[in-house]
């Protein structure tokens, strides 16, 4: 056996720079304001988010970033993540597929999310501010962004989705345990948490729900912004050193995948492990094929529309073009964990509009039989949004056993599934719901798409 079950950089061998796809997608369209269908100057978006996230936000000009040395370091204390191969699972499926994974679970908040997290933490610090707020999910954002906030010295709030805040208490202890300030989502502590619990009472929030509450609070106190842990072209540039890493990894023992499967929420970790793949097949040097893999709850690209709409439910966003289902859908409180967000990462979506990605989902019952199969042959228990990717890598390499072929397939394992026992319980109580909104349900949703004067 030549390749090793797992594979890692040595020191001297790590990214010292962020790669940027922006560079080779030129017509990528930027943030517009709602109200005259206009392009947002800088100048626009500087009361809102850090600064020099911004400037990697607008850069369509570098396309390796460098890393600050403080963010190396911190990087230094949980990275390199390892590429494993699958031997177990691939012996299990009796396919000639050869199928590699990049963990990122390894570290305390448990996923990826740190990667942007403390670049985050580290330029808000930079610019001399005192806090950020923050919106999560299934609480991997706000823990990374606890823990990066912990390290550099800045107050954090959190708004967390309602649900998720109830289905995964631990995940407060740890951000509380890390110095950050939570609050679930809707709350009455914003202007807009009240207007959405007037009009859904119950609800059990949504990711768009809680990025407007953060998106207030940061902007009626001094010395805040607010900080977003996925989507945005800056959180792709971060992530990517997951496909850096995994790149170099590869290529020490000269492999090179066919297929590249990531789960999608808002297209971060998908955008960068994909960031220096995509980069050799843009220029032509490269034949690999790429998938997004979504819940069939939450279903932004295979069933949503590529168009200009708000990041949140409250509308205080500029527009982005992006594959969504309206800011105004709120997903299934049925669904375990992340991957909820109405939207899309727009390079992801601009990348999958030209062609270049595609896009499968899956209902839950299909991705927990896939997240435990991993579970019982590879050891890692994996986080449900995870095993989406874990799904899409199986019916790879089931399909490779039917024809033949032995394709090298490379998925993103974004997370660990410590935190989400209430899901795996469900699941393995036979109680897991596999709610797939219908048409009507999603005509609800564009129905709340803003019209755009002149674009
Ligand atoms: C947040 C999260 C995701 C989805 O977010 P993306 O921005 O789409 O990457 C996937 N997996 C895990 C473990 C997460 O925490």
């Amino acid at each position: 056996m030549s390749v090793p079950y797992k594979i890692y950089l040595s020191e001297g061998e790590m990214p010292k720079a962020w790669h940027n796809i922006q560079v080779l997608m030129p017509d990528i369209p930027g943030f517009v304001n709602p109200a005259n269908g206009q392009p947002v100057p800088k100048e626009g978006l500087l009361g809102v988010f850090c600064e020099e996230t911004i400037g990697q936000e607008l850069n369509k000009s570098d396309e390796f970033i460098p890393i600050p040395d403080e963010i190396l370091s911190f990087y230094s204390m949980y990275r390199p993540s390892p590429v494993v191969r699958a031997y177990c699972l691939e012996k299990a499926l009796g396919t000639p597929a050869k199928i590699y994974y990049k963990f990122e679970g390894n570290n305390t908040s448990g996923s990826h999310k740190l990667n942007s997290a403390a670049a985050q933490a580290y330029y808000a610090k930079k610019q001399g501010l005192k806090g950020v707020t923050t919106e999560t999910g299934a609480g991997q954002w706000g823990s990374a962004l606890s823990m990066a906030c912990a390290f550099f010295g800045l107050d954090l709030v959190v708004y967390m989705v309602k649900t998720s805040s109830e289905q995964k208490p631990y995940r407060k202890v740890l951000m509380e345990t890390y110095g950050a300030k939570v609050i679930p989502s809707p709350s009455s502590t914003t202007d807009v948490g009240k207007k959405i619990l007037v009009e859904n009472p119950g609800t059990g929030g949504s990711l768009g729900c809680a990025i407007s509450e953060a998106l207030e609070t940061a902007a009626k106190s001094d010395g805040y912004r607010y900080v977003l842990g996925s989507v945005l072209n800056h959180v792709v540039l971060h992530q990517s050193i997951i496909g850096l890493e995994a790149k170099l990894a590869l290529e020490k023992y000269d492999i090179t995948p066919d297929v590249i499967i990531g789960c999608a929420g808002g297209g971060s970790n998908l955008g960068g492990l994909i960031s220096p793949f995509m980069a050799d097949k843009l220029r032509g040097k490269s034949k690999a094929e790429f998938i997004a893999v979504e819940p069939a709850s939450c279903p932004s690209l295979t069933r949503g529309r590529y168009a200009f709409d708000h990041g949140d439910t409250g509308k205080m966003t500029p527009l982005i073009k992006m594959y969504t289902l309206g800011s105004g859908f709120i997903p299934s409180p049925n669904h375990a964990g992340g991957l909820r967000y109405h939207g899309m990462s727009p390079i992801v979506s601009k990348l999958y509009d030209d062609g270049h990605i595609s896009a499968k989902s899956y209902t839950q019952s299909d991705v927990f039989n896939a997240a435990v199969m991993f579970a019982r042959t590879e050891g890692t228990l994996p986080a449900p949004e995870s095993s989406h990717a874990i799904k899409a890598a199986i019916d790879e390499a089931v399909a490779c056993k039917k024809s033949g072929e032995a394709k090298t397939i490379l998925f993103g394992l974004t997370g660990t599934g410590y935190f989400d026992m209430t899901a795996y319980q469900n699941f393995n109580a036979g109680d897991m719901n596999d709610y797939i909104p219908t048409d009507a349900d999603l005509e609800k949703g564009f129905a709340t798409l803003p019209v755009l004067p002149n674009v």
